[in-house]
Order: C-alpha cells, then sequence, then structure tokens
C-alpha cells in the first residue's frame, strides 16, 4: 500500500545541540553527524552514550547542565527524558532558539507513512500489535518508540514503503512541530506524570498535539469512552473516528477489557489504513501479548502469578485489578510519583484477598486503601520483593491470582519496570522448583 510521503519541512540549520544523551538523544546525535552536521551533546549525568558519541567525534559534555553550549548552537534537539524548564532548554527558548524532539527530528527525515499512537496506558500493547497485524497482513511496516528502536535510527535502513508504528509519549509529543501522522491513536489519558505535566488539562493537552497538524486526508481515532478524550475538541484536520464503537468485536488472547480496548483501537487504525479485516482479526487471535504488561508467568499449585510491573500508575494498575473476578493477592508499592491511591480502594475492596506494601509508597496506600482495610482486606508490609512474594505464596490458595500490579514506580529498588519484573519472575519460578 504505498502511498506519496506528505512532504516535510526541511531540518532547522545547525549547529545542534543534543540534551540528553540516552537512547533517543544517542539515536539523535548519530544520525545528525551521520549527515555531516556539526553536532555537541550534552548529559547531566555520565550516561553510557557518552563514551560512544565521543568515540565517535562528537563533542560530548557530561555532569553539565549545557546552558552554556547554547550560545554555539542554532537548534536544540531535546530528550523526552529532560524537562522543559532544563536549564539549556530554557536558555534556547530564551535566545528564539528552535527545540525539536527525536521524534520530530526523525519524521522530518523519513519518507514513510505514520501511524502514531499516544495515551497514558496501552501505547506499547497498542504499537507491538499493530506491528504484529502489518505483519500478518504481509505488508511492511517497521514498529519504533519509547522501548526497542528509536525512530532516528530508522532514517536511511527502512524501506520507504513500511508503514512506520511508533509510539508517542506525552513528552515527545511536547517536543513537536510539524509532526503529522496519517494516522494518530489517542487510547485514554488518566493522571500520571503530573510531577512533570502539573495538572491533567497540561497532560491532555500534550497528548492532543498528536493531532495538531494533521491534514484532512489524516484519521484521528481515539476512545470515545474515555469521559476527558469524550469531552475534548481534537485540534487539526484529521477526520475523527471512535474505536470505542468497536469493542467487543474482536476477539484476543489477553486478558482485561482494557486489552477489549486496546485490540479495538488497533483494529480500528489498521482498518483506517486499508489493513483487510481478514488480517486484522487473524492478527489479534495470535497476539501473544508484552513481556511485564499482565504477562502470566507460571501456575504454581493452582495459584496463577501474573507480573504487570509495567503498571506504574494507579489507571493501569485498576485494569490490572478489573482483569480478575476476585481471589486477588496484590503486591503493590514502589517510589512515589505524585497523585494518591484512592481510586484503588474500591477495586482492591472488590477483589482482592490480600495487600502487600513495598517501598516509599507503602506508607500513602496503607492510608489511601482504608476502606478497603475495613472492608476486611488483608495487609502485609513485606521488607521486599521477594518477602512479598514468600508472603503471598504462603497465604494464596488454589484459584487465586497473585498480582504484581505496583501502581508505582519501581526507581526505589531497581533500574526500571522491566528489572522489577525480572526479579518477580525469578523469585516465582524458584517457587515453581
Ligand atoms: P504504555 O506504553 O502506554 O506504558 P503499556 O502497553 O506498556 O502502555 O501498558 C502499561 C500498563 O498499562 C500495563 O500495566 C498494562 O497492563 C496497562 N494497560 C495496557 N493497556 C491499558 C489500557 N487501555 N487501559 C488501562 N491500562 C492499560
Amino acid at each position: 500500500m504505498p502511498a506519496p510521503a506528505k512532504p516535510r519541512p526541511p531540518l532547522p540549520e545547525g549547529p545542534f545541540l543534543v540534551v540528553g544523551l540516552a537512547r533517543s538523544g544517542e539515536a539523535a546525535a548519530s544520525l545528525l553527524a551521520g549527515r555531516g552536521e556539526q553536532v555537541i551533546g550534552v548529559d547531566s549525568a555520565e550516561p553510557p552514550a557518552a563514551k560512544r558519541l565521543a568515540d565517535a567525534g562528537i563533542d560530548v559534555h557530561t555532569g553539565a547542565d549545557g546552558a552554556g553550549l547554547v550560545a554555539r548552537a542554532r537548534c536544540v534537539v531535546k530528550s523526552p527524558g529532560v524537562p522543559q524548564q532544563a536549564p539549556a532548554v530554557a536558555a534556547a527558548r530564551d535566545a528564539g532558539i528552535p527545540v525539536i524532539g527525536e521524534l520530530e527530528l526523525a519524521w522530518r527525515l523519513l519518507p514513510n507513512r505514520f501511524c502514531a499512537v499516544t495515551g497514558t496506558n496501552g501505547k506499547t500493547t497498542v504499537t507491538e500489535l499493530l506491528g504484529h497485524i502489518w505483519r500478518t497482513a504481509g505488508e511492511p511496516v517497521a514498529v519504533a518508540g519509547n522501548v526497542g528502536t528509536p525512530l532516528a535510527s530508522l532514517v536511511g535502513e527502512v524501506d520507504p514503503r513500511a508503514m512506520i508504528v511508533c509510539e508517542a509519549s506525552s513528552f515527545q509529543l511536547e517536543d513537536t512541530v510539524a509532526f503529522a501522522p496519517e494516522c494518530g491513536v489517542l487510547l485514554n489519558v488518566a493522571p500520571d506524570h503530573l510531577d512533570r505535566h502539573g495538572d491533567l488539562d497540561a497532560y491532555l493537552a500534550a497528548k492532543l498535539l498528536l493531532f495538531a497538524n494533521q491534514g484532512s486526508d489524516d484519521v484521528a481515532v481515539v476512545n470515545g469512552a474515555d469521559p476527558a478524550i469524550a469531552a475534548a475538541e481534537l485540534p487539526g484536520a484529521g477526520r475523527r473516528v471512535d474505536f470505542a464503537g468497536r469493542l467487543g468485536e474482536y476477539e484476543t488472547s489477553l486478558l482485561g477489557p482494557h486489552n477489549a480496548e486496546n485490540a479495538a483501537a488497533a483494529a480500528t487504525a489498521a482498518a483506517e489504513l486499508g489493513i483487510p479485516e481478514e488480517a486484522i482479526r487473524k492478527a489479534l487471535a495470535s497476539f501473544a501479548g508484552v513481556p511485564h504488561r499482565l504477562e502470566r508467568v507460571a501456575e504454581v499449585d493452582g495459584v496463577l502469578y501474573v507480573n504487570d510491573s509495567k503498571a506504574t500508575n494507579v489507571a493501569a494498575a485498576d485494569a490490572a485489578l478489573r482483569s480478575f473476578d476476585g481471589g486477588i493477592h496484590a503486591i503493590l508499592g514502589g517510589s512515589l510519583k505524585g497523585g494518591g491511591f484512592a481510586d484503588l480502594a474500591g477495586p482492591v475492596a472488590e477483589r482482592c484477598v490480600a495487600c502487600y506494601l513495598l517501598g516509599p509508597a507503602a506508607d500513602p496506600l496503607e492510608r489511601d486503601l482504608a476502606p478497603a482495610w475495613e472492608a476486611g482486606v488483608a495487609r502485609e508490609r513485606p521488607a521486599d520483593m521477594a518477602a512479598a512474594v514468600a508472603a503471598a505464596a504462603a497465604r494464596a490458595k488454589p484459584g487465586e491470582v497473585v498480582l504484581l500490579a505496583p501502581a508505582c514506580a519501581s526507581f526505589d529498588a531497581y533500574r526500571d519496570y522491566e528489572e522489577r519484573g525480572e526479579h518477580f519472575r525469578s523469585l516465582v519460578r524458584e517457587i515453581a522448583e
């Protein structure tokens, strides 16, 4: 299904200052340097990419905020992990120097059609599902985004006829200027990252930037069952299509009502982009899911162990709890990222036998879930994940579920949610032996 490429604005002129040298910053710096542009890289820490870029001849500064380097640049490329208030970004805006993100940069250099997915929860699941749909249909596709391949690394590498399916976080969308995907998908909007976005309105506004530059041939696939989205006026000229209308039309192997939403979203986007229904149905039925997202780890003595380490906010943990009718032993907690847990009290009271509270979030969880304790749900304060898994295993009866769905970030005890999920898996395997 090759389609003519949408025209792109040219890149801003260099030299470029790349702020933040994690995965996407590294990819952006390498891409620009490879095109013969003058590139300076800066990171306030000492990430491993810094050395690789320096070895490649790029002028790299670490342990610095980069504000002093802005005078040497004509464009700043900001990594999604760097806040808008960071000194180098603020200095660039003050000086009238354009600030763009890696998503904008890569999009300008790729001739492909784009299907971009945003939302608080489900981006990775829907992005991977879309990739699976395209592959099932035998159509060329490249999947990029938050995890895995940075978009910038696809430039010059990918078949120009391939559909590019990518995740677009609110942080990436904030740094777009002209980005206009042929299809944009907005899954849901729930409180998350409010430590960086301020309030829910600002967060929704960042998500809606996905549609801001769409033309009338483009499509905006949105969740009409999400009250904040249903009430929102979409910017841009894209055609609005509500995927909630197609809920329940498709069979999937994934657990939980939220995954029925994800399936409807992916199916709607794929159909709008011309994938035949038959391939969509086949792909939904055969999709294996994504690790750390409501992942079945093992069944031991009749107890099912489920790893949803990626449930790092209340909405995702809520979706995880609602995926089981009852009998849940929920491992909750970790590090805090702004916002309380009161919205979990209802589903915990309804569906949990016991909760195991971890990390700095244990105190606020204990307080916010008080109605659940009053309703008879047991609670424990294990010292760490190993103690939590052992306590849950000791208490759980056949037919029940031990569910890691922390509703919190992992940085109190782990590098990231993946390390936390892998630790949980290995603890479960020890029990299984
Ligand atoms: P993202 O890339 O947006 O973080 P993921 O697909 O990685 O999304 O899922 C993040 C977490 O949210 C997981 O715990 C997952 O089980 C849960 N989740 C996935 N889809 C949804 C949804 N539509 N609504 C609520 N929670 C969801």
